[in-house]
């Protein structure tokens, strides 16, 4: 959990990551429509040290338990809980209660079942990556099959799951990388063409990739950095879905004006129940298929969350890392 002193927290202050100290709490207990899922893994998110450290639009009450991603069994079920039963194998999606624990609280629409091929540390990789990935891909950018797509900033979590989903969905995919063993990373979760977002000329190479038509889709991991390069590597109709930002940026508006392009904003938590319910049941089927597998980086145990949060904001990603209590 992330301790604090209430009075003195307020948004302006920066919390590193010497504020997760592990703790003991009572248990959990389901209210009507709960289900309470003792956690195997947890996912780390950059969001996750936004949270922690004040700078996020979520500001918890202190102290509380950070982590939007977990897959573990179902422990317990409240009043009216009707699609799982104590034992069952789940990832979260949401929770009320934070997912660096040994147990979560989620209500029961945020649950969905693990299939049997997916192991715990994978299933938390799926609900706020995997939920992002697909939200920005078919949701918000309304990307279609034979379309080219750039996923910049490929090799992290959202990255690795938007090259699988567009890769089985019939699109043509260029996905980045910062390191060689990232960019390998990118190639071999199905890319057609990797580059290095580092590389002043990766707006020439894309360029020649697409035949100077543009890509019809850009799924963008850092915004404040690349969007005014972005614009002008679109093709006609193209649409840039800002998905990480981490600062602000100059654009030329005629770079959009002049292609009628969109650059769309997301964030996962805008997404309706029945939007939520349509992606994860998505997922599911691309789980048990096998398009989509999500790549495990590193598991660490729970008391290792602060190396975690350093981690998930180092350059040189490599799929996900995850905590197991
Ligand atoms: P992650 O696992 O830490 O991956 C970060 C990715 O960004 C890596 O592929 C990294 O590549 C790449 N990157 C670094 N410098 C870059 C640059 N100059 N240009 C393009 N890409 C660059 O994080 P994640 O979970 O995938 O999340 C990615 C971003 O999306 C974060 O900013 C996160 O906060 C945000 N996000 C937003 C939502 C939402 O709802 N809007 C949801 C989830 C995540 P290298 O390390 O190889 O350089």
């Amino acid at each position: 959990m992330v301790s604090g002193d209430y009075e003195s927290h307020s948004c302006t202050r920066i919390w590193g990551p010497e504020k997760l100290v592990l703790d003991d709490v009572p248990d959990l207990r389901p209210g009507s429509g709960e289900v309470v899922i003792e956690i195997h893994a947890a996912g780390v998110n950059p969001a996750d040290t936004y949270t922690r450290s004040g700078t996020y639009a979520i500001k918890p009450n202190l102290p509380y338990t950070p982590g939007f991603d977990g897959a573990g069994v179902v422990q317990n079920t409240g009043d009216g809980v009707t699609r799982f039963r104590k034992g069952d194998r789940v990832y979260i999606a949401r929770s009320s209660s934070g997912t660096y624990a040994e147990q979560a609280l989620c209500s029961e629409s945020q649950v969905f079942r693990l299939p049997e091929n997916v192991t715990f540390a994978q299933g938390a990789a799926l609900g706020v990556a995997y939920g992002t990935a697909y939200r920005a891909l078919f949701q918000i950018a309304n990307a279609l099959p034979a379309e080219g797509v750039l996923v910049h900033g490929a090799s992290g979590g959202v990255g690795i799951a938007a090259v699988q989903l567009a890769r089985a969905a019939g699109m043509t995919v260029i996905g980045t990388g910062g390191t060689e063993e990232g960019r390998k990373l990118v190639r071999e979760q199905g890319a057609h063409h990797v580059l290095d977002h580092t590389a002043a000329d990766m707006p020439e190479l894309v360029a020649k990739l697409t035949s100077r038509h543009g890509v019809d889709v850009i799924i963008e991991m850092l915004a404040n950095k690349n969007l005014g390069k972005d614009l002008p590597m679109l093709a006609r109709f193209g649409r840039v879905v800002v998905v990480g930002s981490r600062g602000t940026v100059a654009i030329n508006p005629r770079d959009a004006m002049g292609r009628d392009a969109k650059i769309l904003g997301m964030v996962l938590f805008n997404t309706t129940e029945q939007e939520l319910a349509s992606i994860h049941a998505a997922l599911i089927a691309a789980l048990e298929n096998g398009t989509v597998k999500p790549v495990v980086r590193q598991e660490l145990p729970l008391a290792e969350a602060r190396r975690a949060q350093e981690m998930v904001m180092e350059s040189g990603a490599y799929g996900k890392i995850v905590l197991v209590p």
